[in-house]
């Protein structure tokens, strides 16, 4: 995408005047594994019953501005009320009128790179404020003592868990003081949480916690990335809040039946995230084995996605693309992510051809 000209720059808002187009670096290849998507599909007979109701739907209409039927559904999954969910364009769509909702000048996001940039990003479209209580560079560990006291002064904390791209999981009894230390709002984005091991979610946690906000999305686990479709869990006078921000029809009717299927029929993907799962022990122990010989390094990952360091991270990236056909994500600009990749994980035939891969670049480069 071409840069911002001056002219624009000039015309733009100064606080964004900084800003370039979001560039996901996509280009097609055989094998993708940039952007933590399912790479098994939507199970043949959901995505059927996709379709068939996305056809039913009266395209001339404007859709329901609060999804109420997909609230409902959501509501029922969870344990929760209808006034406890908050249904966006995307879990992005959520983030975005979080910060427009509750951000502004003279707030404060406590924030707890690397993570998500998306963050960072909106809070400062909006005039917050970002203190950062960075990970331990050695281990990608939060700083639980830290975040925990800067939490005392922030009027948003977003805790990651998963967390991408690092891949590790925020205690819940973390999330539980921070909550307590908290006089703002505390989210748990849960983006990767389908792919964590049971009791990781924060969402028990809501009843005692009127402050905390849990972020889902069906772009990961749930095959709808492209139908753009995520959702908070929270107190309801939060939700209205958001309610009375947001862009009324920014969730199609076409996405809300979609998503009201995937709700109804998610066992289906059960499969697909057993499999990813145990896929990702594999990668990692594969990774660790080359990793006796060759400069290459792993993190653990209760996500779909592993974070690697490899000599000549960008160069080699563009080798696995070019030569292999294979699309993984490059984070070796970000601060304290030196040389890392992430890659996501496929299918296993899709894995195999990664790490084949792998093993040539890694010896190649080093
Ligand atoms: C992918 C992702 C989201 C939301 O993605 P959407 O496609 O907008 O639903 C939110 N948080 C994290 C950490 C993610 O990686």
């Amino acid at each position: 995408m071409a840069a911002l000209s001056e002219r624009a720059r000039r015309l733009m808002r100064p606080s964004l005047a900084g800003l370039e187009p979001y560039d996901p670096g996509f280009t097609p290849t055989r094998v993708i594994l940039s952007a933590n998507e399912n790479d098994y599909g939507m199970p043949a007979e959901v995505h059927d019953e996709v379709m068939a109701a996305m056809s039913g739907v009266a395209t001339n209409r404007y859709p329901d501005p609060m999804s109420n039927r997909l609230r409902d559904a959501i509501a029922g999954w969870h344990g929760v009320a209808r006034g406890n969910v908050f249904v966006g364009d995307g879990g992005d769509e959520c983030l975005f009128d979080l910060f427009l909702a509750f951000g502004g000048q003279g707030r404060r996001l406590v924030n707890c790179p690397p993570t998500f940039s998306v963050y960072a990003l909106y809070a400062s479209m909006v005039d917050t404020e970002v203190v950062d209580v960075p990970r331990d560079p050695e281990t990608m560990a939060l700083d639980a003592a830290a975040t925990l006291a800067a939490a005392a002064d922030a009027d948003l904390v977003v805790l990651t868990s998963p967390n991408n791209p690092t891949g590790d999981l925020v205690p819940v009894d973390l999330v539980s003081k921070v909550c307590d230390a908290c006089p703002g709002l505390v989210l748990v984005d849960e983006a990767y949480g389908e792919f964590a091991p049971a009791g990781s979610s924060a969402e028990p946690l809501l009843p005692a916690h009127d402050n905390l906000i849990v972020l889902h999305t069906f772009s990961k686990a749930y095959c709808l990335a492209g139908a753009r479709c995520g959702y908070l869990l929270a107190a309801p006078d939060v939700v209205d809040a958001l309610a009375a921000v947001r862009q009324p029809y920014s969730v199609s009717s076409l996405t809300q039946a979609a998503a009201e299927v995937v709700c109804r029929r998610r066992d289906a993907f059960e499969p697909a995230i057993a499999s990813t799962v145990a896929e990702r022990a594999r990668v990692i122990e594969s990774i660790d084995a080359l990793g006796s010989s060759l400069p290459i390094r792993v993190w653990p990952s209760e996500a779909n996605f592993v974070l690697v360091r490899v000599p000549h991270a960008s160069q080699l990236r563009a080798r696995l693309r070019d030569e292999y056909s294979i699309l993984v994500r490059d984070f070796s600009d970000v601060d304290g992510l030196a040389d890392c990749l992430r890659v996501t994980i496929g299918t296993p035939a899709e894995n195999d051809l990664l790490l084949d891969a792998l093993a040539t670049l890694v010896k190649e480069e080093s």
